[in-house]
């Protein structure tokens, strides 16, 4: 049987005890088994802070962005390889697969492009000198400086190779070492990667190290100037923010948690406009990509009241085109990533279906190629409530898989107030050719969500999609999103790195922006 080692300061090291068991969600195969029992976390954080972590400071942003760049590399020359692990181990259609990884490999070059440009004295500088006394002389200069800790990187089972270097990358170019958790359930991939750039010689040792198996003993490893980085679900996020580490020690967490996201079709938009195309469009692609399994997936559909059947009937009648089953054969959706997944969102799906109308439910139907009884995968289903204010469950609960709900909204405060019972969001899409209504409903909704996606007639074809995250956007989302941020272009290297206000006479002060290199040695005068 393969196990899934983990690296650890410097070395392949093997879990003792019974592993978890990691699965094919469509044969139920049993592919490979992980275990961290045993293993020197405190060990391992050690090492990387120590040893990662001098070497990568001793080293430049643009130094560092090349080091992403050969990462970058090593991993698109074993492209194919992952891909026929994420068809095993996640159960994904191509395309599916192609969110994981393909992203994983533009968002680490992305990375690598912008750092390249990053000009190191300039970059530790934040603002400019400003006075603090009343005579001159006495100043501030606030500095930006890396942390030194090291950055635990804790992901869910979504996404193994995307939320892995997602993370990583600002991390390194920032000079912070990591040490990445995947999800057990699909830790194989980010197993396998991880395993060709040790291997490729690439970094640092003690730069990059992986833990694979379960979580027991991870927070207790960290320090109080360590960081955190999480995505998962809401309860695991709880579990994180009241662990000693966090609550007591101070550790810095960000954390991407679950989130019900809407899409809003505009008031101007009628049946057969191109916004609501889109928005019909949109809804289909979000419901049937990684069979729902996207954080940032449409899960609430807010429609002007007269359209709310013509919406359900183009969404139904593009869903009953889809076929569902077997990866390995010609289907458009794959699996879920287990069978406890299924439960969950069958579950899920009950709870919702109890105050709502069943619009479209394919779920009985043959799956292509796929027994029922094991398979892990299952058809979208539209519900929907005509009475959006009087079913609060459809706004809190996050079904993580090919569930939707389309609702009803009288007016713009509705449709603005019903997104927002979302409690803080990812993402909201609006589908308008109206300006005004586009800019109005960014600035209503700005507050709850960490991303607004505007999709008129002029970028109907070309806008990057509701649920995909590109590094050049924040990623994150207040309130039950978890209140994190990621990515943003070159504002993710914040979580990374300590702003420090340094006070002094400022013809002193001066000296910072012009220092390079590691410090000297300073002689004591005798
Ligand atoms: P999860 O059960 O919370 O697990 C997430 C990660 O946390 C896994 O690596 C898990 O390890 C680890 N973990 C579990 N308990 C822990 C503990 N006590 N201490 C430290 N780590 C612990 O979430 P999931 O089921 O993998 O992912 C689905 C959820 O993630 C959904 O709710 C989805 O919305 C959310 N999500 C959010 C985003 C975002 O960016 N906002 C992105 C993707 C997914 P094991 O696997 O070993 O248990």
């Amino acid at each position: 049987m393969h196990m899934l080692d983990s690296y650890v300061h410097g070395a392949w090291v093997g879990g003792t005890g019974e592993p978890a068991w990691l699965k094919d969600p469509v044969t139920g195969e049993t592919l490979a088994g992980a275990s961290s029992a045993g293993l020197d976390l405190a060990r391992a954080c050690a090492y990387a802070r120590d040893t990662g972590g001098a070497a990568l400071r001793a080293l430049s942003y643009a130094e560092r962005a090349a080091l992403l760049a050969r990462v970058a590399e090593v991993l698109t020359g074993q492209r194919d390889k992952y891909y026929e692990i994420a068809l095993r181990n996640s159960g994904t259609v191509k395309n599916d697969s192609a969110v994981d990884i393909d992203g994983a490999l533009y968002t680490l070059s992305y990375y690598a492009r912008q750092g390249a440009r990053i000009e190191d004295r300039a970059w530790r500088m934040d603002g400019t000198p400003d006075t603090l006394a009343k005579e001159p002389g006495f100043g501030v200069q606030h500095v930006l400086a890396p942390v030194r800790g090291v950055a635990m990187l804790i992901n869910a089972f979504n996404f193994p190779a995307w939320g892995l270097w997602e993370k990583a990358a600002p991390a390194l170019l920032s000079g912070v070492p990591v040490i990445a958790k995947p999800a057990t359930a699909t830790a194989w991939l980010a197993h396998e990667m991880v395993r060709d750039v040790i291997a490729a010689g690439v970094l640092p040792d003690g730069a990059l190290s992986l833990v694979c198996g379960g979580s027991a003993g991870l927070l207790d490893a960290l320090q109080p100037l360590d960081l955190l980085s999480f995505t998962g679900s809401a309860d695991t996020a709880m579990q994180l923010r009241t662990h000693p580490s966090v609550a007591r020690d101070g550790v810095r967490l960000n954390a991407e948690t679950d989130s019900v996201n809407s899409a809003l079709l505009g008031p101007d938009a009628l049946p057969g406009s191109p916004a609501f195309e889109a928005l019909v469009r949109e809804v289909v692609r979000e419901l049937s990509v990684k069979s729902g399994q996207k954080c940032t997936a449409i899960r609430r559909i807010f429609v002007p009241q007269a359209h709310y059947e013509a919406v359900a009937q183009a969404i139904g009648a593009r869903l009953a085109t889809l076929t569902v089953g077997n990866p390995r054969a010609d289907v458009r959706m794959g699996a879920l990533v287990s069978r406890a997944q299924y439960e969950s969102v069958s579950a899920g799906l009950a709870r919702l279906a109890a105050g709502c109308d069943m619009l479209h439910d394919r779920r009985q139907a043959p799956l292509v190629d796929a027994d029922p009884a094991i398979a892990a995968c299952m058809a979208p289903t539209l519900l929907g409530t005509r009475d959006p204010d009087g079913h609060p469950a459809v706004h809190h609960t996050e079904v993580f898989g090919p569930v939707a709900t389309l609702m009803p909204y009288r007016d713009a405060d509705h449709a603005w107030a019903l997104a927002r019972r979302g409690q803080g969001s990812l993402v909201a899409s609006v589908y308008t050719d109206d300006t005004r209504f586009l800019a109005h409903t960014a600035l209503a909704l700005a507050d709850s969500h960490g991303r607004i996606h505007g999709v008129s007639a002029e970028v109907a074809k070309s806008h990057t999609g509701h649920g995909n995250v590109m590094p050049q956007s924040l990623h994150g989302g207040p309130g039950r999103a978890g209140g994190g941020e990621e990515l943003g272009g070159l504002r993710a290297l914040a979580f990374y790195h300590r702003r420090c206000a340094v006070q002094g006479a400022l013809q002193r002060l001066d000296a910072l922006p012009r220092l390079h290199g590691p410090a000297p040695a300073f002689e004591t005068v005798p």
